[in-house]
């Protein structure tokens, strides 16, 4: 299974990527978990990615494009893979698919987990992230035990630079003009498949496990 996660920021992505991740047990990329924790070690990547991530741009194709091409190429992820942030331009897309076909392997499917603007705009704004290992809580619908401290590492919860409210809205003005348009790009390419991600993370969870069987079916028929 070759997975891509598509959608908003705040969508649940990273949730149900994780529940993926230990389900097909397949590793799980995230290129947002990634950038950040290249910011924090000051590494390269991280020195180049930092100035565009504050201000809730994207970071440029070529940066990106090189860190997920070792990844996809490690023994790591011979069996597969969960992608999820990664790609967010068309150009991405097209770095993905060439680098896929030089390994002889192509993309199972591509998860467009949907959310509106407003619903994004609730679920970004009150969340809360650990800062020393980036678990996730959220003021009103997965408030931590005390305040301002992660149930799992005791470590104190921040808003993240780029869920301040104005960063929030520049994140979605940047997913419609330049991550939407893949959503065509993979529909034609009959590799879509929509999930309401409105929906509790439950919900969403099972609406997924279904869409996999499918698509595994309509694999093994092909075979
Ligand atoms: P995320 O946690 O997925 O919302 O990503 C946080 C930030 O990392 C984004 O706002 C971008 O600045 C950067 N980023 C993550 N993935 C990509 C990508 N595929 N292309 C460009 N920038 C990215």
């Amino acid at each position: 299974m070759n997975l891509v996660l598509l959608g908003p920021p705040g969508s649940g992505k990273g949730t149900q990527g994780e529940r993926l991740q230990a389900d097909l047990r397949l590793p799980y990329f995230a290129t947002g978990d990634i950038l950040r924790a290249a910011v924090r070690d000051e590494t390269e990547l991280g020195r180049s990615a930092k100035e565009y991530m504050d201000r809730g741009d994207l970071v440029p194709d070529e940066v990106i494009v090189g860190a997920i091409g070792e990844r996809i190429d490690s023994a790591e992820a011979a069996d597969g893979f969960i992608l999820d942030g990664f790609p967010r331009t068309v150009p991405q897309a097209e770095a993905l698919a060439a680098k896929l076909s030089e390994l002889g392997r192509q993309l199972t499917g591509v998860l467009l987990i949907d959310a509106d603007d407003d619903e994004v705009m609730r679920r970004l704004g009150g969340r809360r992230t650990c800062a020393e290992n980036g678990h996730v809580f959220h003021v009103d619908f997965n408030p931590p035990e005390r305040e301002g401290v992660c149930d799992i590492d005791g470590s104190e919860l921040i808003v993240r630079d780029d869920d301040r409210p104005e960063v929030i809205r520049h994140r979605l003005d940047q997913y419609h003009a330049k991550t939407e348009p893949l959503i065509d790009f993979y529909d034609h390419q009959s590799l879509l498949r929509r999930i309401d991600g409105a929906a509790n993370p439950d919900a969403v969870g099972a609406d997924i496990g279904r869409t996999l069987a499918t698509l595994k079916l309509e694999a093994d028929e092909a075979i």
